[in-house]
């Protein structure tokens, strides 16, 4: 009886307010407060074959693993600042999509599930329990546009989930202390320079001997990362991880190739 009047409910509601799957635009059977439907959230898919064991980006040739294990040619070459980056998915289709909804369209539930992706992407990440987890911040009109910054909302989520870990957020010891020019179009060299100096520590004695957390909704070449790394580094962090949501993996793929091949050379996408 319970159940019929439940059902009968949700199709009123349905009736009054038809919802569409925010992502391919099918009518969603069942009112739910993520507007996503069933076949779309299947779509949602870890990373899976080999990957660099710093950097985390999807490796294609298998001059790739040395000795050393599973390396992509940029950090064999130069290892990052940061120990290890991880990622749940690739950055195309429904989960990134999805990143648009939480960031661009502020479907908030989007928020919940991004944060459940990210737990998933930090498990097995070879870290610290008393961790310091530090979402990247936002150059502070981006924030006053947009109306938050996903990379907080994410790990906030991501904490809301697990209520009883250790894990703490700071949200203030990393600063923006530029505004930045977007990174998309920009060769890997190009985004360094872009970034250099962006970020700054607020505190140094909050991360002095600290294993840091950085959060962020996507990594694309790493500079960004990289770059807050590197001033947590110079701050005193004993150690920096990465994870974010997604991990772009196309341009990455040109570069894992251009350096296993003959000219040996690295190329963003120009
Ligand atoms: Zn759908
Ligand atoms: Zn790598």
């Amino acid at each position: 009886m319970k159940s019929a009047v439940k059902t009968a409910a949700t199709s009123l509601f349905s009736l009054l307010f038809p919802s569409d799957c925010r992502i391919c635009g099918s009518s969603l059977i069942h009112f739910a407060r993520l507007p996503v439907c069933e076949p779309c959230l299947a779509q949602l898919r870890p990373l899976d074959g080999l990957l660099c064991r710093i950097c985390g980006e999807k490796l294609f040739s298998s001059h790739a693993v040395g000795m050393e294990g599973p390396l992509c040619g940029l950090c064999r070459r130069a290892e990052p600042a940061f120990r290890c980056a991880t990622a749940y998915g690739a950055y195309e289709g429904a989960l990134r999509e999805l990143i648009h909804l939480f960031k661009y369209e502020r479907v908030q539930p989007a928020g919940l599930l991004l944060g459940r992706l990210l737990a998933q992407a930090v498990q097995g990440m070879p870290m610290p329990e008393h961790v310091l987890m530090v979402p990247v911040p936002l150059w502070a009109g981006r924030q006053r546009d947009r109306g938050f910054n996903q990379a907080e909302a994410i790990a906030r989520a991501f904490l809301r989930l697990h209520p009883h870990s250790i894990i703490q957020l700071d949200t203030s010891v990393l600063v923006r202390t530029r505004e930045t020019a977007s990174q998309t179009g920009l060769t890997r060299r190009q985004r360094r320079v872009n970034v250099r100096g962006a970020f700054a520590v607020a505190s140094a004695s909050h991360v002095k001997g600290r294993s840091v957390l950085i959060v962020d909704d996507v990594m694309t070449t790493g500079t960004t990362a990289g770059e807050c790394a590197r001033v947590l580094r110079r701050a005193g962090a004993k150690e920096v991880f990465v994870a974010t949501v997604a991990r772009a993996t196309k341009e990455v793929e040109r570069i894992t190739v251009n350096a296993a091949g003959a000219h040996g050379g690295i190329r963003g996408h120009a």
